[in-house]
C-alpha cells in the first residue's frame, strides 16, 4: 500500500510502499477513504508532540470501508463504512477508564501518533473505538468530524450552558462546531488572527453574531470561550473577554506557554479547563447529533501524496474549513 510517513519530526513526511497490513485477533483492517488533516498532526510533524511511534502514519479523522475482519472481530461486517478518531486503544483496567473517563486513560493509545494512521491507503483499527457514520455526508465531508468535530464537540460540552460563546481560531473545529452552537440557540464571538478578515467574513457567512482580531474584545462579557488556536497569550485574553462566573476552555492538544497575568483576570470564579482526546461516548452523541444540526463540513480536498502541502497550507493558516486526504481511486 501506499502511506505518507514521519520518519524523524522536523522532516517532510516520505512516500512509501509498505505491505498491506493484515489485521489480528479482534481487529480491522479498513480501506481509508478519506483521512482529515488535524492541526495535532502538524504538532506531530513539528515535533512539538514527543511521543510518536517512528516511523509513523499520521492521520486521526479517518473515513475508511471495512475490507478484512481478524479473528472474532464481530461489531463490524465486511464493506461497512466506518470512521477512525484519535483514540485507539484504552487499557479498561485503570481507575480513569472505570470512572467512564476513558479519554483519561493512563495506557491509552492513539491513532497517527502510538498507533498508525490515515495518511495510508489501509489501516488497523480496534472496532471498539471506530463509529458508524452518518449516511448523509460523502467520505470527505465526514473525515473533519472525526477530531475537528468530536474535540470541538466535547470543548462546547465543557463550556456549560454558555450563551455567549466566543471561538479563539476559526479553523476546521470551529466551523464545524459554531453550527452545533448556533442550532443550540447560543450566539457565537469568533477570534480569528488580526487583521484575517477572509476568516473573519468565514465565520459570519456561518452566522456568528460577531467577528474580529482575537487582541479585541467584544462588544458584550461573554459567558464562556473555548480556545482552538495553539496560542498560550489567548488565555489571558479571553479570560478578559469572559464575564464573571466564565470559564475558558483550551481545546488543543499543545499550546505555547500562557504568559502570566494578574489575578484580577481570574477573579470573579473565572475557570480555565482543557479538554483531552474523547470517550466514545462523545463519539456516539455526536454523529447522532451531527445531522439533526444539520453539520456542513467545508473541505478542501488533496490527493494522499499531496499531504506535505496539505500541511504547510494548514501551518500557514490557508485552509478554509478542513483539508482531507482523499483516496486516489485509480490505484484502488
Ligand atoms: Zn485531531
Ligand atoms: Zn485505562
Amino acid at each position: 500500500m501506499l502511506a505518507m510517513i514521519v520518519d524523524r519530526p522536523g522532516q517532510p513526511l516520505r512516500r512509501v510502499e509498505l505491505p498491506t497490513p493484515k489485521p489480528g485477533a479482534g481487529q480491522l483492517l479498513i480501506r481509508v477513504r478519506a483521512c482529515a488533516v488535524c492541526r495535532t498532526d502538524l504538532h506531530i510533524v513539528d515535533g512539538e508532540l514527543t511521543q510518536p511511534k517512528l516511523p509513523l502514519i499520521p492521520g486521526h479523522e479517518i473515513v475508511g470501508i471495512v475490507a478484512e475482519l481478524g479473528e472474532g472481530a464481530s461489531s463490524f461486517k465486511l464493506g461497512d463504512r466506518v470512521g477512525v478518531p484519535w483514540l485507539g486503544w484504552t487499557c479498561g483496567e485503570c481507575c480513569y477508564c472505570q470512572s467512564g473517563q476513558e479519554n483519561l486513560c493512563d495506557h491509552a493509545k492513539f491513532t497517527g501518533y502510538t498507533l498508525d494512521g490515515g495518511y495510508a491507503e489501509y489501516i488497523i483499527a480496534d472496532p471498539r473505538f471506530c463509529f458508524p457514520i452518518p449516511k448523509a455526508y460523502s467520505d470527505a465531508e465526514a473525515a473533519p468530524l472525526l477530531c475537528a468535530g468530536l474535540i470541538g464537540y466535547r470543548s462546547l460540552v465543557k463550556a456549560g450552558n454558555a450563551k455567549r460563546l466566543g471561538i479563539y481560531g476559526f479553523g476546521a473545529a470551529a466551523h464545524i462546531i459554531a453550527q452545533v452552537a448556533l442550532y443550540q440557540q447560543r450566539e457565537i464571538y469568533a477570534f480569528t488572527r488580526p487583521g484575517d478578515k477572509e476568516a473573519q467574513r468565514f465565520a459570519m457567512s456561518l452566522g456568528a453574531t460577531w467577528a474580529g482580531g482575537s487582541s479585541e474584545l467584544p462588544p458584550h462579557k461573554l459567558d464562556a470561550a473555548i480556545i482552538f488556536a495553539p496560542a498560550g497569550d489567548l488565555v489571558p485574553q479571553a479570560l478578559r473577554a469572559v464575564g464573571k462566573g466564565g470559564t475558558v476552555v483550551c481545546g488543543g492538544i499543545h499550546m505555547s506557554d500562557i504568559p502570566s497575568f494578574p489575578y484580577s483576570v481570574l477573579w470573579e470564579e473565572r475557570t480555565v479547563t482543557s479538554v483531552a482526546n474523547l470517550t466514545r461516548r462523545d463519539g456516539i452523541e455526536f454523529m447522532a447529533l451531527v445531522p439533526k444540526v444539520p453539520v456542513r463540513t467545508e473541505v478542501e480536498e488533496f490527493s494522499l501524496e499531496e499531504a506535505n502541502e496539505a500541511l504547510v497550507r494548514l501551518r500557514s493558516g490557508k485552509i478554509n474549513g478542513a483539508a482531507v486526504l482523499v483516496a486516489n481511486s485509480e490505484r484502488i
